[in-house]
């Protein structure tokens, strides 16, 4: 993997992550932008105690372009894009429209492929594996930021989950805080260690889940199930078998077999709903694909919680909970944070093997 970093007309970082180790990328980007005006703030709701990000600049942000005015395909002549390149393999830009910047962290871009029309699931294994890498480089580099206390790899698919750029790619969020999500796993992971004596609460979720009838793959190196207590109408937690607290850990095993594993996933989830994945009018299933990693912040409020006792791991779930029907975050979901789901766990996982690949 060649890594090449450079800088957009506006100040902005670009870095190129290339498979050939000869990779060139010296072009310029010779658009006339402005440096843009980022006024994110983070504001913390006194009752709840969660954050918000106030992002208003973002209103004026690129709003499903034409395919030919496509910001993240490579340039090409005097149609000049994000990427001043002519071609690239993965490439990272800062985000133009940053819900977080400056002291309240950094938004990033991730662009999987330089083909528009491709989705995460048509990637090579090879150009999967280059993902992955530059997920882990972005990890490091903006854990090392003193603003940074959290790196959040994901990805958002389909105009159902609100992309409003068709091009494939996903976004790292850097937040200034541990996101309260990791804090209740934190807190959880602080109670059962002290109620069993020191047992991790990760080993024993993924040890219960493999020994029950919602595993959905599990190979060498990784194991994929529906957790018990599913939120999402299809949702799949995929963890490293040896416990990591974030991608820098993973071992040359776990990475090599990743994008084989990652793949299949995707594609299987592209089946859920037709059956076949291609030659149909449903469109391929939206959905969003999360990274969990360990804070790099202090633990200290989480007592007796030291970094690695947490689990890496990612959860992919979808919108979608049948043939051309979205699940809504209605009453109970957003106003009570407590979520209905219409389809049993156990079904989903019997319908993510049936799916898949042969
Ligand atoms: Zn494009």
């Amino acid at each position: 993997m060649k890594k090449t970093s450079t800088r957009l007309a506006d100040g902005r970082e670009l870095i190129y992550y290339d498979v050939r180790d000869d990779a060139v990328r010296d072009a310029v980007d010779r658009r006339p932008l402005d440096r843009t005006v980022t006024a994110s703030q983070v504001r913390r709701d006194p009752l709840l105690g969660d954050a918000v990000a106030i992002a208003s600049h973002r209103q004026g942000r690129t709003y499903h372009p034409p395919a030919d005015e496509c910001p993240l395909c490579p340039s090409e002549g005097d149609r000049l894009s994000e990427i001043p390149d002519s071609s690239y393999d993965v490439a990272v830009f800062e985000n133009r429209f940053p819900s977080l910047a400056g002291d309240s962290g950094r938004c990033e871009v991730v662009c999987f492929t330089s083909d528009h029309d491709a989705s995460f699931a048509d990637l090579t294994e090879e150009q999967a594996g280059l993902v992955l890498d530059a997920w882990t480089d972005r990890t490091a580099e903006l854990s090392h930021l003193p603003s940074v206390e959290q790196v959040f790899c994901f990805e958002n698919r389909g105009a159902e989950i609100g992309v409003t750029l068709g091009h494939p790619h996903g976004q790292i969020y850097a937040y200034p805080f541990t996101t309260p999500r990791t804090a209740l796993m934190l807190r959880s992971l602080a109670a059962h260690k002290e109620a069993t004596g020191g047992e991790n609460l990760f080993d024993a979720v993924v040890e219960r889940e493999l020994a029950g009838e919602r595993v959905v793959l599990a190979t060498e190196h990784w194991v994929a199930f529906v957790p018990y207590a599913a939120h999402w109408p299809y949702e799949v937690h995929l963890y490293p078998r040896r416990r990591v607290p974030d991608l820098l850990g993973l071992d040359e095993g776990a990475r090599t077999e990743f994008p084989q594993v990652y793949l299949e996933l995707l594609r299987r989830f592209d089946r859920i709903f037709d059956g076949t994945g291609a030659g149909t009018d449903e469109p391929r299933t939206p959905y969003i694909a999360a990274w969990h990693q360990a804070p790099f912040g202090t633990l200290a409020e989480f007592d007796g919680v030291v970094r690695e006792d947490f689990a890496l791991h990612l959860e992919l779930f979808t919108v979608r909970r049948t043939s051309g029907k979205l699940k809504f975050l209605a009453g109970s979901e957003s106003g009570m944070s407590v979520f209905i789901n219409d389809v049993p766990p156990e079904t989903a996982a019997q319908r993510l093997r049936e799916v898949a690949s042969s």
